[in-house]
């Protein structure tokens, strides 16, 4: 019988609501659902095709095992699998210690699922070698909440894109990677045309089409621009003076430091003209309401917390925060970043927002889970933490739902040390992501439309994900998988001891989770699982005697620092790792396409998302392909100090003079080399570890 379930699309931060529809078996279609908030029923190109994507020859579909580094997997069963997992961990922990094994997961998973591998991680092992690739993502915006605010959390909601008169996006092709978000700013600009909309971004994107001004800086320049915005704010008296005495702290310091950054300078560093400056200025200043929305152009930097800090200086100088329309709000890339950084998902974190670096939080999350004490070594970060799998620190690697081997940088040495780690274990959906092939063991996960829980997309808002039918073959859902290893674990390295792990379904899991989150900045501990589905999606904070949610955080003027008063950072600006340079004289730049998601392990099985761009193109502008006789459609080599690819280049005049950009979604599926990260750097951002995955210097040559 056909039936309708509502749940949420699993691509990107938007959070969408989706309708599926189903017979409980298969999955026919899916429509937006016009109830929730995030998309009010509309859906994107990804979104709306998700059920033609559950194609069961790219499953995972039983656990594969080898007991040997040149064998092929064999079939096994789940508890010859999960029991032979446990003794290695076990081993392994008994030999070398609970730092000799590590766990890197994703911001794919949803919240009860990183809730059972923290407290795996933190309260079986002792360890906190737990990673998720959201330290690629979105963890410089974690520093820059943090470091600026006091807490690591977005304080605007989607409305506020209706309510704003004047936005500036930053490093964001909006109109790709968070499309419905993107049609609910052009019914807002097309309702009110003297909105003014900003676009920072080297490319000329489709982002900005809608535009009233596109400022071109050179990649990395960010810092001098909201440094050079800032000095003319402050010579215009463009300046919340009330707020900033009331509420803030530093801005002594950050006008000696702007004080340099005059507009004829910042032009030439950025490679903007003046007028441009002083227009984009003038509308930041004379805004009544200004919204900057941001993603990995600002992120994935070796100087992603500075520009995030940058960014929200202006706001708190101009007042610009916890009022309707205004406020710094950072786009999250992946559909539940926000619930990793939530269940303590970086390694530097524990659950609810607290820090593993601090004795207080780490008492307060063992006296909760009844364990004498979390470990107090500090953990690794995703680079940190491959580096000591090679270095051979690390002898037993967990990946659940992410594909390390085609997206960290430096993607030869990933695979490298994939190689020769001495045991791997592969929780996945889709048998087809490069990292399955280093798995020593493989266990299938149930996906999309196949498993319950919950997400927090990008404004706060906790969704139920619901599940329709049941996992194909012998998959189990991420947490089920988890928990059923932790107790089998728990046999072996703490027996006799009540489970910590005796959960029977995601919404108990849930239900322990949000208590640790009770009196924090994000208290969830109103919010279950009934609960969403009898108010729907809701915004945290979310206290167990709120009614409802919270649109908007700071309303007050205060902030969870020690001192309830915001900060200002003064840094200068600092230069992406990689320079031009004779051997290596283009940058290249990498991004989204409209019509795929990250490693394309769903999207790539639906045909029709290759209608927009059927293959991996390197861009770039005219001039450059001029110089190097080169024509449309040719093939060539690019080559950066780390390897080099083979593919067709295109022209491209989104691009400026020595500049390229290619699409983060091809792999070794589907191009002659690996994928766009053989040529990026590892080289990450002091604070946040995020390693700058849109700046490499390369050569591009005819082959
Ligand atoms: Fe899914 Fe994002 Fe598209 Fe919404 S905008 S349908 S969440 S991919």
């Amino acid at each position: 019988m056909r039936q309708t379930t509502a749940s949420t699309c699993c691509y990107c931060g938007v959070g969408c609501g989706v309708l599926i529809e189903h017979d409980g078996a298969h999955i026919f279609d899916v429509a937006g659902d016009p109830n929730h908030p995030a998309n009010f029923g509309k859906l994107c190109s990804k979104g709306s095709t998700l059920h033609l994507t559950g194609d069961l020859d790219a499953r995972a579909l039983y656990p594969e095992l080898r007991l040997g580094k040149g064998l092929a997997r064999a079939r096994t069963g789940w508890d010859s699998a999960l029991d032979h997992a446990a003794k290695v961990f076990a081993d392994t922990i008994a030999e070398h210690g609970p730092d000799s094994v590590a766990f890197y997961i994703s911001g794919q998973l949803l919240t009860e699922d990183y809730y059972a591998f923290n407290k795996l991680a933190r309260a079986l092992v002792g360890t906190n070698n737990i990673d998720s690739n959201s330290r690629l993502c979105m963890s410089s915006a974690v520093v820059g909440y943090k470091r600026s605010l006091g807490a690591d959390a977005p304080p605007c909601s989607y409305e506020d894109i209706e309510l704003s008169d004047c936005l500036l996006i930053v490093g964001s092709n909006m109109a790709y990677a968070h499309p419905v978000l993107f049609r609910r700013l052009e019914e807002a600009k097309a309702k009110r045309p003297e909105m003014k909309v900003i676009v920072v971004d080297p490319r000329r994107t489709d982002t900005c089409d809608l535009a009233d001004l596109h400022l071109p800086i050179l990649p990395g320049t960010d810092v001098v621009l909201f440094h050079g915005i800032l000095h003319i704010l402050l010579w215009e008296g463009w300046i919340d003076r009330d707020f900033v005495e009331a509420h803030t702290d530093g801005f002594d310091e950050l006008k000696r430091t702007v004080r340099d950054y005059n507009p004829a300078m910042v032009a030439e560093l950025c490679g903007i003209g003046i007028e441009q400056l002083q227009r984009c200025a003038r509308m930041i200043g004379t805004a009544q309401g200004f919204l900057s929305l941001w993603c990995m152009g600002v992120n994935q930097s070796t100087a992603g917390s500075a520009k995030n800090s940058a960014l929200i200086n202006l706001h708190l100088a101009t007042g610009h925060i916890g009022k309707p329309g205004a406020g710094p709000f950072s786009l999250t890339g992946q559909p539940n970043a926000m619930g990793g950084r939530e269940t303590g998902s970086l390694s530097n974190l524990l659950p609810g927002h607290r820090e593993a670096g601090n004795a207080a939080h780490r008492g307060e999350v063992a006296a909760y889970w009844g364990v004498p004490a979390l470990p107090d070594t500090p953990g690794l970060s995703a680079i940190e933490l491959f580096e000591a799998v090679r270095g051979g620190k690390v002898k037993a690697l967990w990946i659940a739902c992410t594909n390390p081997a085609q997206s960290m940088p430096d993607q030869h040495s990933i695979h490298e040390t994939l190689a020769t780690c001495p045991f791997v274990v592969v929780q996945e959906a889709f048998a087809t992501t490069e990292t399955c092939r280093y798995a020593d063991l493989l266990l299938p996960a149930a996906s999309w439309g196949e498993k319950e829980g919950t997400v927090t997309n990008s404004e706060r808002r906790v969704s139920h994900v619901r599940r329709a039918i049941p996992a194909p073959g012998e998959a189990r859902a991420d947490w089920s998988i988890t928990c059923d290893f932790a107790r089998r674990l728990e046999k072996l390295i703490r027996p006799g001891q009540p489970s910590l792990f005796a959960f029977e379904d995601a919404a108990a899991l849930f239900d322990e989770y949000k208590l640790l989150t009770q009196g924090r900045d994000l208290d969830l501990s109103g919010l279950s699982h009934a609960l969403i589905d009898r108010l729907g999606p809701q915004q945290w904070p979310f206290p167990a005697d709120r009614e409802q949610g919270t649109p908007r955080l700071y309303v007050d003027g205060k902030f969870p620092t020690e001192t309830g008063r915001a900060r200002f950072l003064a840094e200068h600006y600092q230069a992406p790792k990689e320079q031009r340079e004779a051997r290596f004289p283009l940058t290249l730049n990498t991004g989204r396409l409209r019509d795929h998601w990250h490693g394309m392990s769903r999207t790539g099985t639906a045909a029709r998302l290759f209608g927009h761009v059927e293959e991996a193109l390197l861009s770039m502008n005219a001039d450059d392909m001029r110089r190097r006789r080169l024509l449309d459609g040719q093939l060539v080599r690019v080559r950066s100090r780390r390897g080099e690819l083979l593919l067709p280049v295109q022209k491209d005049d989104s691009l400026a003079p020595g500049q390229a950009f290619m699409p983060m979604h091809w792999g070794n599926r589907f191009l002659k080399g690996l994928g766009v990260n053989r040529l990026t750097l590892p080289s990450v951002d002091p604070l946040s570890k995020q390693p700058e995955l849109k700046h490499a210097g390369i050569d591009v040559e005819k082959v």
